[in-house]
C-alpha cells in the first residue's frame, strides 16, 4: 500500500528497495513483518550510535518537549556546547558553522575559501581543485566539486566556474596556479571505492599547501565522528587542515552539517547563514552523540569493535578469493574490493534476501559502514548471513 503511495506522490529520484522498516535496535532493523536484518550500512554512515539508542532518544525527546527551534537570531546553548566539544575532541582551537547536510557543509567550506581568496588575495584566488572519484554533494556547486564525471550531467548546466579535478594527489602539485585558493579532498573516498590515501602523501601535500597559503579542505562528512577509529580522520593522518566538513554521523540521524575551521574571522556577520542550521534539536542530539562516542572510544570498546570487524573481513575475504580482490578502508569504514566480473548489485540483493544490509561504493567495492556501537554478536550474525549470500553466487 505504501509502495503505491510512494510511487504516486514521492518524486522518483532514488532506486529504492520497498522494504518497510518499523524499528531498530543498535545494528539490527525490523521490518513490518517482524523480520530482522543486520545493518552494515548505518543509513549510509549516519546512525553512528545505532538505531533506537536510548540515551540519544531521551535527549531528543527531552529537547523536543522544551524547544525544537528558535533561530540563529538568538543564542542556542547546545550549538555553543557542540562547537566547544568538536574543538576539544579534535584538539585544535577551531570554530564551527552549523548547516543541515554534508553538501551544505561543503558549500559553506567553498564560500569560506573564496572569501579567504577575496580577503587575502584581492579576489584573484578562487579556484578549487578536487580529486577524481571524490564525492562532495548534490547541490549545483558541490556536484560540480565532485570529481566523478558521471555527476556532471548537462541536464543541470551551467555549473559554477572554478572547479577542476586531478586523478590523484601527486597530480595536484602541477595543477595549482596563481588562482588556486583551495584543495578539497576526502582522506578515504567513501563513494569512490573506500580507498584511504597514504599518510605521508597527505602530510606532504598539507605542508606544501601551507607553504603556499593555499587552503586544505578535508571533507570528513563520511570519515568524521570516529568512523576512522579517531574522532576525525584528520587526527589519524596528523594534519591540520584549514577547513574540515562534517555531517553524517554527527547527530546520529538528525540532519546536521558542520564547517570547522581555525580561520575564525574570515566569514563575517551576514556572509553565511541557515534557517535550520544548528537548531536546538540537532545540536542537542550532536552533543549527546559525541558524549556517547567519546566514552565508547575511551573505554576501548570502539577499537575492539573495529579490530574484531577487520579480522572478520579478512577471514571472510580469504574464503572467497574468486570474488574478493582485497579488503580496503579503515576503522569501521570498510570494503571488499571485488573483481570487475562480480555483479555487486546481485550480491547486495542476495545479502538482503539473507538478512544483511550492505552498500556499494565506486564501481566494484562492497561497502560496510556499520553503526560504531555494533556488538560482536551482530557482527558474527551479519557475516554468517553474508556467507549464505556469497555461497549462492560462487
Ligand atoms: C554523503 C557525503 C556528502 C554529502 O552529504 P549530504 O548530507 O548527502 O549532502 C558529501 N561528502 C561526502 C564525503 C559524503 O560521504
Amino acid at each position: 500500500m505504501y509502495k503505491e503511495m510512494d510511487k504516486e506522490y514521492v518524486l522518483n529520484t532514488y532506486s529504492k528497495n520497498y522494504i518497510n522498516f518499523k524499528q531498530g535496535k543498535n545494528a539490527t532493523l525490523f521490518d513490518d513483518k517482524g523480520i530482522d536484518y543486520i545493518d552494515f550500512t548505518a543509513g549510509i554512515g549516519v546512525t553512528s550510535v545505532g538505531h533506537g539508542n536510548v540515551r540519544l532518544a531521551n535527549a531528543i525527546a527531552d529537547q523536543a518537549n522544551n524547544l525544537i527551534h528558535t533561530s540563529n537570531l538568538f543564542l542556542i546553548e547546545h550549538q555553543a556546547k557542540l562547537a566547544k566539544k568538536i574543538s576539544e575532541l579534535y584538539g585544535q582551537p577551531v570554530g564551527t558553522f552549523f548547516a543541515n547536510s554534508g553538501a551544505e557543509a561543503n558549500e559553506g567550506a567553498i564560500k569560506l575559501a573564496r572569501k579567504y581568496g577575496q580577503k587575502h588575495y584581492d579576489g584573484k584566488r578562487y579556484k578549487v581543485i578536487t580529486l577524481a572519484h571524490s564525492f562532495h554533494g548534490r547541490t549545483i556547486t558541490t556536484v560540480k566539486a565532485t570529481g566523478q564525471e558521471s555527476f556532471h550531467k548537462p541536464d543541470f548546466s551551467p555549473y559554477p566556474d572554478g572547479f577542476s579535478y586531478e586523478p590523484n594527489i601527486e597530480a595536484i602539485y602541477n595543477a595549482i596556479d596563481d588562482e588556486t585558493v583551495a584543495i578539497m579532498i576526502e582522506l578515504v573516498q567513501g563513494e569512490g571505492g573506500v580507498q584511504p590515501f597514504a599518510k605521508e602523501e597527505v602530510q606532504k601535500l598539507a605542508n606544501f599547501l601551507k607553504s603556499k597559503d593555499i587552503l586544505l579542505i578535508v571533507d570528513e562528512v563520511q570519515t568524521g565522528i570516529y568512523r576512522s577509529g579517531e574522532f576525525l580522520a584528520t587526527n589519524l593522518y596528523d594534519i591540520k587542515p584549514d577547513i574540515i566538513t562534517l555531517a553524517k554521523g554527527l547527530a546520529g540521524g538528525v540532519p546536521i552539517g558542520a564547517v570547522v575551521t581555525p580561520h575564525k574571522n574570515i566569514l563575517e556577520v551576514g556572509d553565511h547563514g541557515s534557517t535550520f542550521g544548528g537548531n536546538f534539536l540537532s545540536t542537542r542530539a550532536g552533543v549527546e552523540v559525541l558524549n556517547i562516542l567519546e566514552s565508547y572510544k575511551n573505554s576501548g570498546e570502539l577499537d575492539e569493535a573495529f579490530i574484531y570487524f577487520e579480522e572478520k573481513l579478512k577471514v571472510f575475504a580469504s574464503k572467497y578469493p574468486k570474488i574478493v580482490q582485497s579488503v580496503v578502508g579503515l576503522g569501521l569504514m570498510r570494503g571488499f574490493k571485488c573483481f570487475d566480473s562480480v555483479d555487486l548489485a546481485k550480491i547486495i540483493e542476495l545479502a538482503f534476501n539473507n538478512g544483511v544490509l550492505v552498500l556499494k561504493s565506486g564501481r566494484n567495492t562492497l561497502r560496510f559502514l556499520p553503526p560504531l556501537t555494533i556488538t560482536k554478536n551482530e557482527i558474527n550474525e551479519g557475516f554468517e548471513r553474508l556467507k549464505n549470500a556469497f555461497d549462492k553466487i560462487s
